[in-house]
């Protein structure tokens, strides 16, 4: 995942810091190197085969070094050190670091790494013999020697001790560098890949002397070790495999959620550290893909056909993503791209756009050209969070927010933030209001709508009010966004469904013939709970069907129409009648007064608010009637206030009016009381 180019290329960031330790580190192990490799004059000539049996493997093996686990293979274990631990045991320092040298630099050649890199390896190497040889010197310096007949119990634990003192400073040297060039924490680093290496060093560093006292028994015994080595080689190699897995979403390739998670905690690192060295602050785009049809083609041509087009829209993405980009697969039709260093939030915007356009074209899946859109939310830090957590759920709330709005790219701006510890609160509020028996906190309030040519009181809306025992009367609006993506909703619609049935029959039993309108949320129409709670209520009630209309806006349609389109299908087959409120406002489109089974049209209140003054308004309230007219369609118009417009109304030939200058919403008894004293407005008195 990362790139190779890394390895070699010195660091971006703590770039004096970084090269002052590998120059130290080099300097320090070039001085054991010469001060010790000239020093090895007969050590080939001593035991020439058991040398060289030692000494050739140790040069080739390196061909196949073990790769460490995590995306920073900074670190790899080279086997080699199983036979050059051995000649440290029998023939000292000097040989030891002569052909670990050497390896490194047939190594260094071999993958071409820069100067710095390979000077620093070797010093890493020549630094750990010293010390392990250091710790040697107390009992032995060549404990398992040419005289020496096999190593005493004092020497066992000194060579573990060698071993040890290897392993812990070439660790302290590698991953001290690690930490010098990407950053974090000295001890993370130090941590990171510490059982990993226990294994695979530490079984190569103890392969060593059972290496040497084979040797010592017969040279030909040597070539034995290739087992074990093999053994441990595929050890390490199978645990890397795993690691990576972990990281690796199976169907597509792409990098998963936790692999998603390093890399935007990396990317923070890097991007505050710029920050704080005074450079222009770069952007990092977390961008949320949600694919729109996705669940169609699962359920209409099968879970293979959904995981071909999982698997082409990877390719996809991937081919959309900026140099340095970073994919990943979420799970389901989430996916998410990272793209660093942008010079501002629009950037990310553009970029989300682009992957839009790359998505635009359809898939040939089963031979069928299938159209999948997305929406695709966008959080830039540091702007948006400074976290991964913080990320994600902005650009979750910003690609709510344009599916919402039926965009296909929406940033994350805080007011579509439904999770700020303020809303969370009253949630919480809400729900135990409504989950607490006896709570009066909330209830519903009912409008009067008048038929404008007769006169007569024919229905009513009911609308919800809360009292919030500190806040006082909450903003139904304010509450319903609140709520709306949340479970909460769900309570507030069975005890909206709930209590207007109640109300609506006990009118009933007392003569009062009115159909009561109710509204429900986007959330509501997603799942069809509501037409078998509303089936189950009419039905415990005796009250017809068509004493109930459910209202709806277009932006619950926008949302997902296909389910939407569903429930409001089933709805409309129990006899329950469909209006579309508020009409006029954002998502008006002709279509769905054609698809729908509408009975009704409420002309928004905005425009009858302001027909009296305005003659725009006016002009989009009298089309609004005239096309439901011709489409046979029942219109209301909202918010009448004055006596003027509810005189225009019925000029412009509106079919029913709700609004203040009839009366204000209010609560069930008190609209028996103000039926029986409502008088029929008389048109014939002249206006005021
Ligand atoms: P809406 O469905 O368009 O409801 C009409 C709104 O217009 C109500 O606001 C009503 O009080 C107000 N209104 C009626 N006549 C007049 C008038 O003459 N002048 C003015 N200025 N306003 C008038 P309310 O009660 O604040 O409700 C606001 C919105 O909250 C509703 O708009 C509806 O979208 C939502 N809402 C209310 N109750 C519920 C509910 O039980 N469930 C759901 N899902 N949404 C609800
Ligand atoms: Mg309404
Ligand atoms: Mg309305």
């Amino acid at each position: 995942m990362e790139p190779s180019t890394l390895r070699n290329a010195a660091p971006p960031e703590r770039r004096g810091l970084f090269f002052g330790y590998v120059t130290v580190t080099s300097l320090l192990g070039g001085l054991i190197v010469v001060t010790q490799v000239p020093a090895v004059p007969h050590a080939s000539t001593v035991a020439p085969v058991a040398f060289w049996l030692m000494a050739l493997p140790a040069l080739l093996v390196d061909a196949r070094p073990f790769s460490t686990p995590g995306r920073r293979d900074a670190s790899v274990v080279f086997p080699s050190i199983c036979f050059t631990f051995a000649i440290l045991l029998r023939w000292g320092l000097g040989p030891a670091i002569m052909v670990q040298t050497a390896a490194v630099i047939i190594v260094g050649l071999r993958m071409h790494y820069a100067l710095w890199r390979a000077a620093f390896n070797a010093a890493q190497y020549a630094l750990s013999f010293g010390a392990a040889y250091a710790v040697l010197t107390l009992v032995d310096p060549t404990p398992l020697g040419p005289g020496s007949s096999g190593p005493a119990l004092g020497h066992v634990a000194v060579i573990l001790a060698a071993a040890a003192t290897w392993f812990v400073v070439n660790h302290l040297l590698v991953y001290t560098a690690v930490w010098l060039r990407f950053g974090g924490s000295w001890w993370g680093a130090i941590r990171s890949a510490f059982g990993h290496e226990v294994l695979t060093t530490g079984s190569l560093l103890l392969l060593g002397p059972i290496l040497t006292v084979a040797a010592l028994e017969s040279a030909a015994l040597i070539p034995f070790i290739f087992v074990p080595l093999y053994a441990v080689e595929r050890m390490a190699r199978l645990s890397t495999e795993q690691e990576r897995t972990a990281l690796l979403d199976p169907l597509t390739g792409l990098a998963n959620r936790k692999a998603l998670l390093t890399e935007v905690s990396d990317q923070i690192t890097v991007h505050a550290e710029r920050a704080s060295d005074g450079q222009a602050t770069p952007r990092l785009a977390l961008l949320l893909l949600d694919l729109d049809r996705f669940k169609h083609v699962n359920d209409a041509l099968g879970h293979g056909v959904g995981d071909q087009l999982l698997v082409e829209i990877g390719d996809r993405l991937r081919r959309a993503a900026p140099p340095g980009g970073f994919v990943a697969r979420l799970g389901g039709d989430e996916f998410a791209i990272l793209a660093p260093g942008l010079p501002d939030a629009a950037a990310g915007q553009g970029l989300a756009m682009g992957v839009i356009e790359t998505l635009s074209e359809p898939v040939l899946l089963d031979g069928l050209p299938v159209d999948v859109g997305g929406s695709i939310g966008v959080a830039v830090y540091p702007e948006h969070g400074a976290d991964f957590a913080a990320l994600m759920r902005h650009a979750d709330v910003a690609m709510y927010d344009a599916k919402h709005r039926g965009d296909a790219v929406a940033v994350y701006v805080p007011e579509s933030d439904h999770n700020s510890p303020e809303r969370l609160g009253l949630l919480a509020d809400l729900r135990r209001a409504l989950e607490t028996p006896g709570c009066d906190e909330i209830a519903l309030y009912y409008q009067p709508q008048i038929e404008l040519h007769t006169g007569e009181v024919v229905g009513v809306e009911a609308l919800l009010r809360w009292r919030h025992p500190v806040r006082g009367m909450v903003n139904p609006e304010d509450l319903i966004r609140v709520a709306e993506h949340t479970a909460v909703m769900r309570l507030i619609t069975r005890r909206v469904i709930d209590d207007v049935v109640a109300q609506v029959a006990k009118w009933a039993t007392d003569g009062i013939l009115v159909r009561a309108a109710l509204n429900v949320s986007v959330r509501d129409l997603h799942t069809g709970e509501i037409v078998e709670q509303l089936a189950a209520r009419l039905g415990e009630s005796g009250l017809p069907p068509d004493r109930l209309q459910l209202e709806i806006t277009e932006g619950a349609l926008m949302a997902d129409p296909r389910r939407v389109l569903a429930t409001i299908a089933r709805v409309s087959a129990l006899g329950v009648a469909i209006s579309l409120d508020d009409f006029g406002t954002g998502y008006s489109s002709l279509q769905h007064l054609r698809r729908l089974p509408l009975t009704e049209v409420k002309v928004d209140r905005s425009f009858v608010l302001g027909m009296a003054a305005d003659t725009d308004d006016a002009a989009i309230v009298r089309s609004t009637i005239e096309l439901a007219g011709a489409l046979g369609l029942r219109v209301v118009a909202e918010g009448v206030e004055d006596e003027r417009t509810w005189r225009m109304l019925v000029a412009a030939g509106c079919d029913t009016a709700q609004g203040w200058f009839f009366a204000r919403p209010m609560p069930g008894d008190e609209f028996v009381a103000w039926l029986a004293r409502y008088r029929v407005p008389r048109l014939d008195r002249p206006a005021a």
